[in-house]
């Protein structure tokens, strides 16, 4: 089971980082982990280009996000399809920015998810409690609420991949403590086993996802439990991003 190791460009890029898979591969040169996936989501009007040029160098691309149906009246959205038609491996589906600022709830999360695994990709489900849940002591049973609305029953550890990313440590520079996260992580893995079995928990690949930089990717990436790591700032730049990788 490779790490998986992404990048959420978010409403970040221009036609002209098409160029940055293959920045990506001449910094990592013949240094690349085996055991690492690398994957470029970057904004849904690129996805095709950029999954042009990552499929050259063996990384993948995905969606930042899709809509739960397959077609209709919904203006600005795209499907989960048009993301496969685009070159998209994965879809990332629920992610914080997406339940807090579009109002996305873990029923919606679940339906796009559902969506994803519909259209033979693989869904990145984003789950994290926020600072209060956190200082309250209640961040398992927020994550744990999130897991059982979020993953839809045609979930595997095939077409599932699960990133923990407490809302608080998004672009802020602040982590979770290593074992906090190898906590949550084992945490996330009992409830995924409740749900689908423990024999595709097992399997099943969890990402960290919070200010991860070059700094810190080593002991986050080594952490038990963590399969891989969704990057927001530090993927924007290839020689951090690049850094990211070959710690894993
Ligand atoms: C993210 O957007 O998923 C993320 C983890 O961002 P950052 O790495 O900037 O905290």
């Amino acid at each position: 089971m490779k790490k998986l190791v992404a990048a959420n460009w978010k409403m970040n890029g221009e036609g002209s980082w098409s160029t940055k898979p293959a920045a990506l591969a001449s910094l990592l040169g013949d240094n690349m982990p085996e055991n690492v996936q690398v994957l470029f989501c970057p904004p849904a009007v690129y996805l095709d280009r950029i999954a042009t040029e990552a499929g050259k160098f063996g990384m993948n691309a995905g969606a930042q996000n899709c809509h739960a149906s397959a077609s209709g009246a919904f203006t600005g959205e795209i499907s989960a399809q048009m993301a496969a038609d685009c070159g998209a491996d994965y879809v990332i589906c629920g992610h914080s920015e997406r339940r807090a600022l579009f109002g996305e709830t873990d029923a919606v999360v679940r339906a796009k998810a559902d969506a994803v695994i519909a259209a033979g990709l693989s869904a990145i489900i984003c789950v994290g409690e926020t600072l209060a849940y956190r200082e309250s002591g209640e961040a398992e049973a927020t994550v744990e609420m999130q897991l059982k609305g979020s993953i839809p029953t045609t979930s595997t550890a095939l077409n599932t991949v699960i990133a923990y990313e407490p809302v608080w440590a998004i672009g802020t520079g602040k982590t979770a403590t290593l074992d906090d996260i190898e906590q949550m992580h084992g945490h996330i893995r009992k409830v995924y086993g409740q749900l689908l079995g423990d024999k595709s928990a097992g399997k099943l690949r969890i990402q960290y996802g919070g200010s991860v930089k070059p700094a810190n990717a080593k002991e986050i990436l080594s952490a038990k439990g963590v399969d891989g790591a969704l990057v927001g700032g530090a993927s924007l730049k290839m020689e951090d991003f690049a850094k990211i990788i070959l710690a894993g």
